[in-house]
């Protein structure tokens, strides 16, 4: 069984982006810059836009916070972002979510310049990346298809059981497999909450994607040996014996499934920190495509 390490991966793309930053400074050209929208206190929200800009600060980006107060509307929200479209010193923003309720998510992410959209979550660049065409994939599938590339895992004509059908995760990870190239290919078995009888599938399946935030869900009696498990999910779990009061935990129970597969990501240092390592790879494509 192989451990996916998806830290010393992260840091290794990350490295590979540092170099190209040093050289495109060394041009004396500015180095690309990723701006980050926060609108609100969410906890969670702060602790994951505070670890990208950390990100960016290591590979020798410039970026910028931009915090909203939580009563911000939508006019308002709106109008930074016709603002941060208009300004040629930034490559690329992303606007934190899950935004207050009284804000239209789909309304804000539309107004995103598709050429700025380096989450890829505009519908222009997620219907390019279904065509195959040249866009910003997502993050979190752009990361598991760098694993599987990096690690080799042999994709042709697999069956891959993607559990999760969500627009960040599961849909984009479905279309990406099944697409044609060294590591894709793939037939593809996308499973949600109305899918009937999962385990007849994931008995079949040669790769899993667990994506649905369930700790525990994909057990050992649902896979056969020699599977491939790519663990999307994290739930943090209440446990009042850790430092932190709770520990973090992916879809797939571990223990018992890890001796029957030839690779398995952990959770976590699996999936989650190639997250952000590919939205800095993103920022350095709209870098790149935008000058
Ligand atoms: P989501 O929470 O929006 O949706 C869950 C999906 O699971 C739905 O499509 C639903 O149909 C499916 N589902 C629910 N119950 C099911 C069942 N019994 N059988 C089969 N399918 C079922 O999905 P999401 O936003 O992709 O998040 C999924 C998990 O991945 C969460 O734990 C989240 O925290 C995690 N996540 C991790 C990263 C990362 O960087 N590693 C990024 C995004 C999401």
């Amino acid at each position: 069984m192989v451990l996916i390490d998806g830290k010393a991966t992260a840091n290794q793309i990350k490295n590979e982006i540092a170099e190209e930053v040093k050289a495109i400074k060394s041009k004396g050209e500015r180095a690309p810059h990723l701006a980050a929208v926060l609108v609100g206190n969410d906890g969670a929200s702060l602790t994951y836009v505070g670890s990208k800009v950390r990100s960016c600060e290591k590979v020798g980006f410039d970026s910028s916070l931009i915090r909203l107060p939580e009563e911000t509307t939508e006019a308002e929200l709106l109008a930074k972002i016709a603002e941060l479209n208009q300004d040629d010193t930034l490559d690329g923003y992303i606007v934190q979510l899950p935004l207050p309720k009284h804000i239209d998510e789909e309304k804000v992410l539309l107004a995103i310049d598709p050429k700025k959209d380096v989450d890829g979550f505009h519908p222009s660049n997620f219907g390019r990346m279904a065509l195959e065409l040249e866009t910003f994939i997502p993050a979190t599938p752009f990361g598991i298809m760098q694993l599987i590339e990096r690690y080799d895992i042999d994709t042709q004509g697999k069956h891959v059981v993607v559990i999760g059908r969500s627009h960040i995760v599961g849909r984009p990870i479905s279309i990406l497999m099944s697409q044609k190239g060294a590591y894709g290919n793939a037939t593809v078995t996308v499973a949600h909450s109305r899918t009937k009888d999962l385990k007849a599938l994931t008995q079949q399946a040669d790769i899993i994607v667990s994506a649905l935030g369930v700790p525990g869900f994909v057990t050992a009696e649902m896979v056969k040996d020699g599977v491939v498990i790519i663990d999307v999910g994290i739930t943090r779990v209440e446990d009042a014996s850790k430092e932190k009061g709770y520990y973090i935990t992916g879809d797939v129970d571990f223990d018992s499934v890890a001796p029957k597969a030839s690779y398995i990501t952990p959770v976590p240092g699996g999936v989650g920190p190639m997250t952000i390592a590919m939205l800095l790879k993103n920022t350095l494509l709209a870098r790149k495509w935008n000058s």
